[in-house]
């Protein structure tokens, strides 16, 4: 396929446009002060267990592992955005972990050079409108088999960010439109889960046989998160080792670490990464207008009978 080099650094100047416009509202209205070099990612949804918003923060304390260690990764700021039902006390356990997560972060001198966490409150339409053109990478990281559709996943994407996703709900449509290569794909497919919750699923074997699943998890088992209280977040590591894992964290979690790296890698790669966006805005405009021509013959771009 012909590349227009033009194109694609006018995309990426857009791109970065909208980056410095989020971290301008962030600053106006919650004095949050964002690097706009830093990969813009984001989950963006309800908070819920089979959404798997603690995966998403179990690989951060997977990087301040790394980065304790000496590993140098590019500045990337993780921002999650959603709100909790009432009555459900474990969605806000994991909201209160994400936040004191972020604010350790920024306190730790090295950890704060590369990476910050941002929990963005009262998420709603008007905030989306303020965060998908600002995204990079969207993770859309449900337990596959749990999410029916989602609609968060197909607006990130056609605004050029690029998923990081497993095979479940609109995810499918959404690697099938873009292409495969332009779709960082990860985890359990719906029949392992299903073979899984057959044949016993042993969380507990993941802790014990992947040295960087065990020191994440001592982590949140063991850490005061900067509370003064060890051990705070403990109840969120026995979900996860003692209580069953219902939605197979640890089970995806090394191939979770390994999909990052990929995005990581790729972002290096500013050519290659604008050329994904960019099939990632195309194929979704593509399916769309298709979808519009099956479902409104004649009205947008179908046939004219
Ligand atoms: C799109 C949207 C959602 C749905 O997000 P999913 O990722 O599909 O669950 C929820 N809340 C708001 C404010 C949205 O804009």
């Amino acid at each position: 396929m012909q590349r227009d080099q033009s194109f694609l650094e006018e995309l990426a100047e857009v791109k970065a446009a909208n980056k410095q416009d989020f971290a301008l509202y962030c600053k106006k209205t919650m004095d949050i002060t964002l690097n706009p070099d830093s990969i813009f990612d984001f989950q963006a949804k309800r908070m819920h267990e089979y959404k798997r918003q603690l995966l998403n923060a179990l690989h951060i304390v997977h990087l301040m592992h790394e980065i304790w260690e000496g590993a140098s990764i590019h500045p990337h700021t993780f921002f999650f955005a959603g709100k909790a039902a009432p009555g459900y006390a474990i969605a806000k356990e994991i909201i209160s972990f994400i936040s004191a997560l972020g604010e350790y972060i920024e306190k730790d001198e090295l950890l704060s050079k590369t990476l910050k966490v941002v929990f963005l409150p009262n998420y709603r339409v008007s905030l989306a409108e303020q965060i998908m053109p600002a995204a990079e990478v969207s993770q859309q990281i449900s337990l596959a088999g749990t999410e029916a559709s989602g609609t968060g996943n197909m607006k990130f994407s056609m605004n050029g960010a690029l998923t990081v996703g497993t095979l479940d709900g609109a995810n499918i449509e959404i690697r099938d439109a873009v292409g495969a290569e332009n779709f960082f794909l990860f985890g359990l497919k719906t029949p392992e889960v299903e073979a899984f919750k057959q044949s016993g699923y042993e969380a507990l074997a993941y802790y014990h046989n992947d040295a960087r699943i065990q020191r994440v998890i001592n982590f949140v088992q063991y850490s005061d998160l900067g509370t003064g209280l060890p051990g705070r977040y403990k109840a969120l590591a026995e979900l996860l080792l003692r209580h069953g894992d219902q939605y197979f964290l640890l089970a995806d979690l090394a191939d979770y670490i390994r999909v990052m790296q990929d995005i990581e890698h790729s972002y290096q790669d500013p050519q290659l990464w604008n050329q994904m966006s960019a099939a990632n805005i195309a194929g979704m405009a593509f399916s769309l207008q298709m979808r519009r021509s099956r479902t409104m013959p004649g009205r947008f771009g179908g046939s004219k009978r």
